[in-house]
């Protein structure tokens, strides 16, 4: 059989709608079939999710400091969404390579599966290592599951790793993270007739929701303006209550969802910290109605600028500013021992919308790049 063409890669990848709330695992089938038959080792590691698992596929001599390349399998949905061809087929229009995820981020993926088509098993002196994952969309969760089990002293990755988000070819080396925060407040139900016999959740929920906004006004003036960011502070959101059950009843429960963004460089949870301890200050008593607990937490990425990788980027790197507005696995995968970059084909502009693009240009000079990194890195020398 021919090697299949990079479009055929991407039109493959493509065709499996691996949008966050679907299986990944023919996709992940498809692309352990391929490495296998270029040498790798493949590995499946199960989320607790059905149908969800992350790829750790490697090749090379186990432990030396050679390249990971890394990506995300899934893509967001394309409901409701003004699609002018079938989002999950890929079709040309002119320079366009039109498909979900074809920016965000397969047309990477394809590549790279192109890319390696070029090397032998015999032809790596040192350590190449696939980490592809699930759910990066809804919070960075597949990557979450690998970094909280991964054996880093026994299993060491190669410090060098690319992460082949869409950044037009922009160099990025750090990111805020995101925190989601659940509150719950417990009262007590009572008839809205006789209020003074129940205890009502929304009130005291009101209060928690006083001490969040002053924490994100005192948040908002601690500014970093030693990092190259817009907005260099931790934004902190209330984002959803939910409480109350009819309009005749004192309400029992109150939920609050918050989410922050950790700035690069600080401990994830500090703010989670924080928090809990202006809710012990302000609320006495009734501190026992209310449970403060972390939901997803994606830490925020900061890479020291002058990695051997940023070194080796350079000559196909785009200048601009080194801090991607968006979230990516990095986080975890520096929690894995890598010092992770963010790098790769089409534009951030274009994923997650109707009509979502790769130029095709764009997408064939990747191959390229990758086939130079993985050269440099696992090869030579
Ligand atoms: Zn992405």
């Amino acid at each position: 059989m021919p090697t299949p063409t990079l479009f055929d890669d991407l039109a493959t990848l493509v065709a499996f709608p691996t949008v966050s709330d679907r299986p990944v695992t023919e996709l992940v089938a498809f692309v352990a079939h391929r490495l296998e038959a270029l040498g790798f080792t493949v590995e499946r590691f199960a989320s607790p999710s059905p149908g969800k698992c992350n790829l750790v596929a490697s090749i090379g001599p186990r432990g030396t400091d050679g390249l990971v390349l890394s990506g995300h399998m899934d893509v967001v949905p394309v409901d409701g969404q003004p699609w002018t061809s079938d989002p999950f087929v890929l079709t040309a229009r002119g320079d366009r390579l039109v498909g979900r995820g074809t920016s965000d981020m397969k047309g990477f993926l394809a590549a790279v599966l192109h890319a390696l088509e070029g090397f032998a098993p015999s032809d790596y002196t040192r350590e190449l290592v696939l980490v592809w994952t699930h759910d990066e969309e809804v919070g960075c969760v597949g990557a979450g599951h690998l970094a909280d089990t991964w054996d880093t002293a026994g299993r060491p990755l190669p410090t060098a790793c690319l992460i082949g988000e869409p950044t037009d070819f922009r160099v990025l080396r750090m990111h805020p993270g995101h925190v989601a925060v659940h509150v719950d407040v417990t009262g007590r139900a009572a008839h809205s007739s006789r209020p003074q016999l129940g205890d009502n959740a929304i009130l005291t929920a009101a209060r928690v929701i006083a001490v969040v906004d002053a924490l994100a006004t005192d948040l908002r003036a601690r500014r970093r303006d030693d990092l190259p960011m817009a907005d260099p502070w931790v934004p902190l959101v209330v984002a959803r209550v939910h409480g109350g059950t009819a309009i005749n009843i004192v309400p029992d429960a109150c939920r609050v969802d918050l989410g922050y963004r950790p700035l690069p460089g600080m401990d994830a949870t500090a703010v989670f910290a924080e928090l809990q301890e202006r809710l012990d200050a302000a609320l006495g008593d009734d501190r026992a109605k209310v449970h403060a607990h972390l939901g997803t937490v994606t830490p925020a990425l900061l890479t020291p600028p002058h990695t051997p990788l940023a070194a080796l980027l350079r000559p196909d790197a785009v200048d601009g500013v080194e801090v991607a507005p968006f979230a990516t696995d990095g986080g975890h995968l520096a929690r894995m021992g890598t010092a992770p970059l963010v790098f790769g084909p089409g534009s951030i502009d274009v994923a997650h919308q109707a009509d979502e693009y790769v130029d095709a240009h764009a997408l064939a000079a990747t191959v390229p790049i990758v086939r130079r990194l993985v050269h440099a890195r696992c090869v030579a020398g």
